[in-house]
């Protein structure tokens, strides 16, 4: 394995990997000067040549952003590529659902950003929870990402001379989002499809749409291949390949109301997981402030309603405990700006765990709006009045329309009806500074890694990082890992592969002959409860022990009396689900498990038995300043926790205040 500080000419005679270290947690950080760190990274690294590219397959799970990107910058030097997704589209990846933007230090605003202040934003809103050497890699990145996508032709917004338009985004004083109005996330996606369809066209890139991962293929401790099911006809598949790059997204869905599709999944990461690859800080998920309220049991998701919006519109409750008027009937001076009067230096622009607490803490208080008070309003009426109803609608338009259809109220005359729902999962599978696993081979990019947000992601920073990891880090770090290694050719005749086919059957034969009488949705549903009311925006041990126990004892009940209907033989939804939810199960347990064994509050990780006097989290980094990464030991064994210590060179650890 390479090592930190090992001159490049020692780094070049290794050419054996020697998987037995992957117990140790090393993340391999490049030595030097923060700022220098991966210049000096890709000065040094080893490089594959033209000719040895073409020898090379790479497995590339997930066509997001992150996934997308990174099997088309692969192809485009050269190699080939096997890239699979869920959907029958690459372009229906969740990332296409991105709506405010995506950060860049450009500072096309003059207002004062840089490299290095988005990298301190990123890190403080993060809460000192992130490795800094990868932060400020992104931060650095962010303008290359900006230049990429602009030559793909994405149609940022732009001002009326024609140079990008950037908005505000949580946890920062200056204007630094890059969008295409509410549909960046969309815009980004078609940037990034436009160069992988150029690449299957070119031959170097196949597509395996309709597949799901099901599991990891290891020889020799390395990871060399996967196994899929055909989610149409119920073939079960294998691939092999020299490397497998695992992008497929976030688990927030293990909550079943989220402001993710239903689609999305915790599979891949879990089965990696239970291969041997650490998961890292699975508690920290974050909360998003600002979306559709719950309603009843009948909703399949809660609609995000984009942060960006929050430029403009003003958060508040009446003053008064159970004001129950219409919000036009109750007069200025009866309305309480919250977030405005707590967090007067960014108001309406606090980082999301700290908006959804204090919208969270307003409705326990009796303040909420709504039949069930538990909403608070966004209203855009001071806005219209300033700027008028068309720049508004210029500006959310989309947004306003997707509200309306909802709601069948329209928020250009009634405030928008809030409440926070979960949305991003900032842990994920442990990853080296190159993106590599804890197994040799396997790397992991996007939101499906543990990241660089920390304990909590600022908004507009996901796509900023899946675009990072997948156009500028893997095709430097995967080429190290090809050049440095020695990988003799394996064929999915390997038994390796043979077993683990047989094991995916198993557990489908499994799945099916239950027979029971509750459906995978009624589980989900449960589980989802369990999760949002003790792991959810407040935590403490006494709910963390129990939801333990209630997790392990509706597991138990899962395996005897879920209902799947039809067969493995073809296209079966509830099949699809019945797996899913059953990774959600072992997951959700961890997340519990790493709440309870976090004693301090950070980021979007509220521990109510530490806070500050104000309410505010209250970090412990004598004990914690740490990323946990879990290593698993079978089923229903409890798991082994390791730690990376963090440390911190080019910042200062502090309180974080926005007030
Ligand atoms: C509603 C919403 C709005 C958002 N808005 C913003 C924003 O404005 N700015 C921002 O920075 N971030 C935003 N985010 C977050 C951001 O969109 C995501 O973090 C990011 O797009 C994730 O990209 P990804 O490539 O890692 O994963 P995804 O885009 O989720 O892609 C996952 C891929 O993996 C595939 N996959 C999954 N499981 C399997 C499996 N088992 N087998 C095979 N394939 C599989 C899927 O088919 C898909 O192709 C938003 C998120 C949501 C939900």
């Amino acid at each position: 394995m390479i090592e930190i500080g090992r001159a490049p000419e020692a780094r070049r005679e290794q050419t054996m990997i020697q998987a037995t270290e992957r117990s140790i947690l090393n993340s391999k950080i490049p030595a030097g000067p923060m700022a220098e760190k991966w210049s000096s990274f890709k000065a040094n690294c080893k490089l594959v040549s033209p000719a040895n590219k073409r020898k090379h397959t790479i497995i590339v799970v997930g066509t997001g952003l992150a996934g997308g990107a990174a099997a088309a910058s692969l192809a485009e030097l050269g190699y080939n590529v096997l890239n699979f997704c869920i959907q029958d589209s690459p372009r229906r990846a969740h990332s296409v659902a991105a709506q405010g933007g995506i950060n860049a230090a450009k500072n096309y605003q003059n207002d004062g950003d840089s490299v290095h202040r988005l990298f301190y934003d990123t890190i403080k809103g993060g809460d000192f929870r992130a490795r800094e050497a990868n932060v400020h890699r992104l931060a650095e990145l962010s303008v290359n990402i900006i230049d990429q996508c602009v030559a793909q032709g994405v149609p940022f917004a732009r001002e009326y001379g024609g140079t990008l338009a950037n908005r505000s985004f949580g946890g920062a004083q200056v204007s630094r989002t890059f969008y295409a109005r509410g549909q960046t996330g969309q815009q980004l996606l078609l940037g990034a499809y436009g160069q992988l369809m150029r690449q299957v066209d070119a031959g170097r890139v196949k597509l395996f749409p309709r597949r799901e991962m099901l599991d990891l293929v290891q020889v020799d401790g390395v990871a060399r291949g996967i196994i899929c099911r055909n989610l149409v006809s119920g073939e079960i598949e294998s691939y092999a390949a020299d490397a497998v790059l695992v992008a497929t997204g976030g688990y927030s869905t293990v909550f079943f109301l989220s402001t993710c599709a239903v689609n999305c999944n915790a599979t891949a990461i879990w089965r990696c997981h239970k291969r041997g690859a650490y998961f890292a800080n699975p508690c920290y998920t974050q909360i998003h402030p600002t979306c559709l309220p719950l309603l009843g049991e009948s909703q399949s998701k809660l609609t995000l309603m984009s942060e960006s919006l929050r430029n403009d519109g003003r958060v508040w409750v009446p003053k008064t405990k159970g004001d129950k008027r219409p919000p036009h009937e109750i007069p200025e001076v009866e309305r309480d700006y919250f977030l405005e009067r707590r967090y007067p230096a960014f108001g309406n622009l606090v980082p999301r765990d700290i908006a959804s607490r204090a919208a969270k803490a307003i409705c326990d208080e009796g303040r909420g709006v709504g039949a069930t008070g538990y909403s608070v309003y966004l209203d855009f009426g001071d806005a219209i009045k300033r700027l008028g109803q068309a720049t508004i609608k210029e500006r959310y338009g989309n947004l306003f329309a997707m509200y309306e259809e909802i709601t069948a109220d329209d928020p250009y005359h009634t405030p928008m009806r809030i409440y926070p729902a979960p949305h991003y999962t900032m842990g994920g599978l442990w990853v080296d500074y190159n993106l590599m696993s804890t197994i040799p081979g396997l790397h992991v990019l996007g939101e499906a890694n543990f990241s660089d947000h920390g304990a909590n992601r600022l908004g507009a920073s996901a796509l900023m990082q899946g675009l990072s990891d997948g156009y500028f880090v893997i095709p430097y770090t995967l080429g190290d890992y090809l050049a440095s290694n020695k990988l003799p050719k394996v064929g999915t005749d390997h038994d390796a592969f043979k077993q683990a086919v047989a094991g995916v059957k198993d557990q489908t034969a499994r799945l099916l002959a239950v027979k029971g009488t509750k459906t995978v949705r009624d589980y989900h549903w449960e589980l989802g409860r369990i999760l949002w009311d003790q792991v959810g925006m407040g935590r403490n041990a006494k709910g963390l022990t129990q939801a333990i126990s209630d997790i392990r004892a509706l597991r138990e009940d899962y395996w005897k009396n879920v209902k799947v209907g039809g067969t493995g033989d073809d296209l079966n939804k509830s099949l699809e689900f019945a797996g899913r939810v059953a990774d959600f199960m072992e997951l959700g347990e961890l997340m519990a498990r790493d709440a309870l064994e976090r004693n301090e509050s950070c980021g979007g990780h509220f521990r109510e038995e530490y806070q500050t006097e104000e309410g505010e989290a209250l970090r412990n980094d004598k004990d914690f300043c740490h990323v946990a990464a879990w290593e698993y030991q079978g089923e229903g064994a409890v798991p082994v926790r390791h730690q990376e210590a963090l440390s911190f060179e080019a910042v200062h650890l502090a309180q974080r205040s926005y007030k």
